[in-house]
């Protein structure tokens, strides 16, 4: 058991693994196309669970499917250990990849709006101080920035003091510092306890906030488990990346996994860094502008899926 899950299960008062979200072989058909094909996982309390995959892998569906806005066509979604109910409508926070905010409101005018649709509730200075909203309370909706609005819009998820909060692709088209600001406020609310699932494209965010992750791809879950762990079981050795494409003979010559990129790089993931490097110079290839780098989820995400999230 990891530090981070003793931690939680201590603060909890207990030493039971008792999931929040439990779902088993889920499935969901768009008439002829077979989306989700039978995805099951727990998550346990106070956990950022990641759900990540290329686009098109089902993710949202999924999530959906779990928040209640889409139906299943079959399987089991339980809450707290039973059939989701009132009790789900009112304890979850879900953030939505696209939500259109009422014209014409200020961002403090929203959020009581808002906060008056919940009978649990946190208090208006509360929602302002988690999310950062201090400076922007008065301004009307239709003038805020694409990270004003992404705190914005998970104010609102957290209006009701949830349990569990949805966040899907949360940072998509922000900024690299917008994107550390939504951070902060995540990791705040995994130490305030809270259950947290994120569908995300981006690596390095996944890596950094998720505690657990799975993998979708073509509809299924093709790797489950910590993030830390995943990494040490499929990732023990280093990426080269060349700024470039390789040629195929010297690629196939090393006899470990490769990948061109959209953006023209090759990125080379080896256990046995000085032996590829020898034999690519041996091929022939410039190595003057080559980067070697540990690898991350993102190699993981290329071995497994055969795909870059994002180039
Ligand atoms: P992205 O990262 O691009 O958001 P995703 O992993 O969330 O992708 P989904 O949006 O769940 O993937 O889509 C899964 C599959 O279901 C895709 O093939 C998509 O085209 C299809 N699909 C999604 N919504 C519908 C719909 N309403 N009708 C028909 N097919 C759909």
């Amino acid at each position: 058991m990891t530090l981070a899950k003793e931690i939680r299960q201590i603060r909890q008062g207990s030493t039971m693994d008792t999931a929040i979200l439990d779902v088993r072989q889920l499935v969901k058909h768009y008439g002829p196309v077979h989306a989700v094909k039978g995805v099951s996982f727990s998550i346990q309390p106070g956990i950022c669970f990641g759900l990540l995959g290329p686009n098109g892998a089902g993710k949202t569906t999924t999530i959906e499917m779990i928040e209640g806005i889409l139906p299943v066509s079959s399987g089991t979604i339980l809450y707290k250990g039973a059939p989701r109910g009132e009790s789900f409508t009112q304890e979850v926070g879900i953030q939505l990849q696209n939500t259109e905010l009422p014209m014409f409101l200020t961002v403090k005018e929203t959020l009581d709006t808002f906060r008056n649709l919940y009978t649990r509730r946190l208090s208006s200075q509360e929602l302002v101080a988690t999310c950062r909203l201090q400076e922007m309370l008065d301004q009307d909706n239709r003038k805020i920035s694409g990270g004003q609005r992404q705190r914005l819009l998970l104010a609102m998820a957290l209006s009701n003091d949830p349990d569990l909060i949805f966040l899907d692709e949360p940072t998509t088209g922000l900024d690299p510092q917008a994107r550390r600001y939504l951070w902060e406020i995540v990791e705040d609310l995994k130490a305030r306890g809270k259950t947290i699932v994120l569908t995300t494209h981006y690596m390095d965010e996944a890596q950094k906030l998720c505690d657990e992750i799975a993998i979708m791809d073509h509809g299924k879950i093709i790797a489950m488990g910590e993030t830390r762990a995943l990494l040490d079981t499929h990732c023990k050795g280093s990426s080269i990346v060349l700024p470039g494409p390789v040629p195929k003979q010297a690629l196939e010559r090393l006899g470990t996994p490769w990948f061109p990129l959209k953006d023209g790089r090759t990125t080379i993931q080896t256990e046995e860094t000085d032996r590829s490097l020898k034999a690519l110079m041996e091929s022939g290839v410039d190595l003057s502008s080559v980067v070697v780098m540990p690898q991350t989820l993102e190699d993981l995400f290329l071995k497994l899926t055969g795909k870059a999230l994002r180039n």
